[in-house]
């Protein structure tokens, strides 16, 4: 469907089989008990997934958009929440990328399976308006110093690099904006609450506090006064296609589950299946339809980025709200589908339909989406 060459498919190939026996295996404890998904990370590192898009100069396999697109969905059909984590490690890979200088033994790292990115914007104060951070870096002695409430950042603890956002010091604009390189061993980095999330349990995406961690300004992973068109450009792409591929491997998932019930269970007294229900089989195919239609949607905007079509970032904010709007409706399906069964928990197609709201609720939200892709529309300014 994401029309991959061969070498695109054979990554792709490799990553299934992984998904399949390493992955799938522990996304149902994941999600019942929250713990963060390390054997799956683990197994996605060891075959070199941590640098699917570093450049091959650092020892990635120096991959884009398209075949992210295709690994996301895979990895999301068998475990959400490690496909999420992943996904916010690219994110911090292409600001790495952005930035060889200083990042460039990070992507080695990663490349090798040894180091793990996240997005560290979210603030308590700018809730889901990640691009005004409250936070403001201080500029002592040569060295910046960072102080910040960061309300969620996936990976919280667990990852080895974050990608900090924090208004410029000394600026006045709320989008006067820096993002730098906070690394786990950063005096000052703490978790400062847990995670017990309604769905992406095992995202670990807790609450994080900056308590004057020392950076030097060759940690800045933006040019100066420029991490809002850092945001905008390094990692909305990565951001938006990735959710949006989550999306679809929910859906995916979320219609095997249903046609598996609905095919495997009956009425004995009747002596007939769920799926000899014409409303149920109904759901499912409206289930299977919305799903292609949203990779198809997909597909469409991976043609636009690569063509450079000028319609690319309308429709990569599209793409996200799309995705995050198709998993709502067909996990809802999913779950009238498959009745009692799917509410008391035996199918996974319950743990799809709260790993579904996730994405919508991530930001941008599908509702700041909306309003962003309206405005464009009236050429009204988005910020
Ligand atoms: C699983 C998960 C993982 C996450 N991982 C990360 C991460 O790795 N890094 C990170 O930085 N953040 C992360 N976040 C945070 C996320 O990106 C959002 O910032 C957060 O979910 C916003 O929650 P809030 O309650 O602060 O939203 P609020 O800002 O309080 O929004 C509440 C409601 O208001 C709506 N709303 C807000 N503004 C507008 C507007 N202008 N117009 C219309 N409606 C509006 C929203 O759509 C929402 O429905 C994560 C969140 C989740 C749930």
């Amino acid at each position: 469907m994401y029309r991959l060459n061969a070498d695109q498919q054979k990554i792709v190939d490799t990553v299934r089989k992984i998904a399949d026996e390493r992955v799938a295996p522990h996304a149902a404890d994941i999600d019942q008990t929250g713990t963060f998904p390390r054997e799956s990370l683990r197994a996605l590192a060891d075959a070199g997934f941590l640098g699917l898009t570093v450049p091959k100069e650092y020892g990635g396999l120096g991959e884009g958009l398209r075949t992210m697109t295709a690994v996301l969905d895979e990895i999301a059909q068998r475990c959400a929440s490690t496909a999420m984590v992943y996904k916010m490690h690219l994110c911090g890979v292409a600001c790495y990328a952005a930035k060889p200088g200083i990042a460039g033994p990070h992507l080695r790292d990663a490349a090798a399976g040894r180091h793990l990115s996240t997005l560290a914007w979210s603030e308590t104060g700018s809730r889901s308006h990640f691009w005004a951070p409250i936070s403001q870096a201080q500029s002592v002695n040569g060295h910046l110093v960072l102080n910040a409430d960061k309300s969620f950042v996936t990976s919280a603890g667990e990852a080895d690099g974050y990608v900090v956002s924090t208004r410029t010091a000394g600026g006045t604009a709320p989008t006067d904006t820096m993002l730098y390189l906070v690394l786990r061993e950063d005096a000052g980095m703490t978790t400062s609450g847990p995670w017990n999330g309604l769905g992406m349990r095992g995202n670990a995406s807790a609450p994080m506090r900056l308590t004057k961690v020392r950076v030097t300004p060759d940690r800045a992973l933006s040019d100066q006064s420029q991490g809002f068109a850092s945001m905008l450009q390094t990692v909305l792409p990565v951001f938006g296609i990735g959710n949006a591929a989550i999306a679809v491997g929910v859906c995916e998932a979320a219609v095997a589950s249903t046609a598996a019930h609905l095919t495997g269970k009956g009425f004995e007294h009747l002596n007939s299946k769920l799926a000899d229900l014409p409303n149920l089989r109904a759901r499912l195919a409206q289930m299977r339809t919305e799903t292609d239609k949203a990779r198809a949607h997909l597909t469409a905007v991976l043609d636009a980025v690569e063509s450079g079509s000028p319609a690319a970032m309308l429709m990569i904010l599209e793409s996200k709200a799309a995705g995050g709007d198709s998993a709502l409706q067909v996990t809802d399906l999913g779950m009238k589908a498959c009745g009692g069964a799917a509410f008391a928990k035996h199918l996974s197609v319950e743990r799809n339909f709260r790993d579904a709201r996730a994405l919508t609720v991530m930001a941008p939200t599908s509702d700041v989406l909306y309003d962003f892709i309206g405005k464009a529309l009236c050429g009204m300014e988005l910020f």
